[in-house]
């Protein structure tokens, strides 16, 4: 079993949910209980009343990248979307900032009095005129004025940078805890690995043996786990690393969200400590594999950073963890995140670095037939 450290959020998880028997037969089948797959079953229960709705999931509660991540509830920031904008073109960036505010839009309309109010997110890249135009685009696009040039303090000083003002920051597993609750009627299995899915029949390993489970319409909800599951699949693994500092007294920047180096670098506050995750512009290769012990490498490049950032010394690092993200044919954008593998079964994942965002959007959009 592979070594890993617990994230942050995962000192919040409930207790083991002790194994019960599995069904033969389902309406709808999930496999996975990540963002993308509780969702799903969230919207599903609701649009299919009085359906057999069952989520399996291999880990004792889902430990995928849904409880690793940084907790940022983003429609994304001018640095990243004008990279990007170089690479799969602009119409594919705007069509993902609509996307990904559908998202923070909804999740904050199902969660709103669970989430904490939106406390915005700044661009600590140097501002510049082309991002002031593709901010103006977006605003256009968006028909109010999502990113505004503000006075932040970054690293001690105070400048000007765009500042999105409908970002904020969630945490991950009280989230999934609530779109479970929500979930009304739905069962979940833990510990319950799918070996085999195809055409309406799963191999399930659970407590021990291989059990044979018929469905109506199946869901593959893995991401970067993919490959385990369907050998033939393009779903690549990132790994991403995050550390969190002991309580903060004092900090030379300010309490937003932050993104740095592109967006490559990001950092927020929790609870008064400082989170920082990032670095893989500078490790891409070492990266680029399933494998969820964190490495000491990333970890001093994230204290450097963490030091500039909060302009002292004065924290320890009480927490380091890692989380695989799945890409699509490698691709941080422009790819399908939906394929249909037979009649029965389709594959929803690969969002990357969105899926707080987007997965609750492909999961609306499933559930309303689309
Ligand atoms: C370090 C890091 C930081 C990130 N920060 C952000 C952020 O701030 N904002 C943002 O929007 N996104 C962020 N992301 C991305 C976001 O976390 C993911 O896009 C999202 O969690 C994907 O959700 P998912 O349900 O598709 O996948 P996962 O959460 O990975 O869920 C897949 C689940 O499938 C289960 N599974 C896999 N194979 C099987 C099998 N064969 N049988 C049964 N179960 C199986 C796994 O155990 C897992 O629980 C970050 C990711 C990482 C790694």
């Amino acid at each position: 079993m592979t070594t890993r450290s617990l994230s942050y959020w995962e000192d919040a998880l409930p207790d083991a949910v002790p194994p019960a028997p599995l069904p033969a037969d389902v309406d709808v089948l999930i496999v996975g209980a990540g963002f993308m797959g509780s969702w799903l079953a969230l919207f599903l229960s609701e649009a299919r009343p009085g359906a057999s709705i069952l989520v399996v999931e291999r880990d004792v509660f889902g430990l995928g990248a849904s409880s690793r991540n940084a907790g940022f509830l983003t429609c994304g920031h001018v640095s990243e979307m004008l990279d990007d904008a170089g690479d799969v073109g602009e119409e594919v960036v705007l069509a993902s900032f609509e996307r990904r505010r559908r998202g923070v839009a909804l999740v904050r309309a199902r969660l709103g009095d669970q989430l904490e109010a939106p406390c915005g997110s700044f661009d600590a890249d140097e501002l510049t005129d082309e991002k002031r135009a593709l901010a103006e685009r977006l605003n256009a696009r968006a028909g109010r004025e999502v990113f505004v040039e503000r006075e932040v303090c970054f690293m001690g000083e105070t400048t000007t940078r765009f500042v999105n003002v409908e970002d904020g920051g969630l945490h991950p597993v009280c989230v999934l805890e609530a779109v479970r609750a929500a979930a009304r009627g739905v069962t979940w299995a833990y510990g319950a690995d799918v070996v085999e899915i195809t055409a309406g029949v799963a191999r399930v390993q659970h407590v021990g043996k291989i059990e044979t489970l018929r469905y109506g319409a199946g869901y593959v909800c893995t991401n970067a786990a993919t490959r385990s599951l369907l050998a033939e699949s393009d779903i690549e693994p990132g790994r991403g690393q995050i550390i969190v500092t002991s309580p903060l007294t004092r900090c030379a920047t300010d309490p937003l969200l932050g993104y740095r180096d592109g967006g490559y670098d990001y950092f927020r506050r929790v609870d008064g400590r400082f989170l920082i995750g990032g670095g893989r512009q500078h490790f891409r290769r070492e990266e680029a594999l399933f494998d969820l012990a964190p490495t000491a490498a990333v970890r001093h490049y994230l204290e450097a950073a963490a030091r500039e950032i909060i302009g002292h010394d004065d924290w320890t690092v009480e927490h380091h963890w890692a989380g695989v993200m799945g890409f699509p044919g490698g691709q941080h954008l422009g790819a399908a995140t939906r394929r249909r593998l037979d009649g029965r079964t389709e594959l929803l994942a690969g969002f990357g670095g969105m899926g707080v965002a987007c997965a609750p959007v492909v999961a609306e959009e499933v559930a309303a037939g689309e």
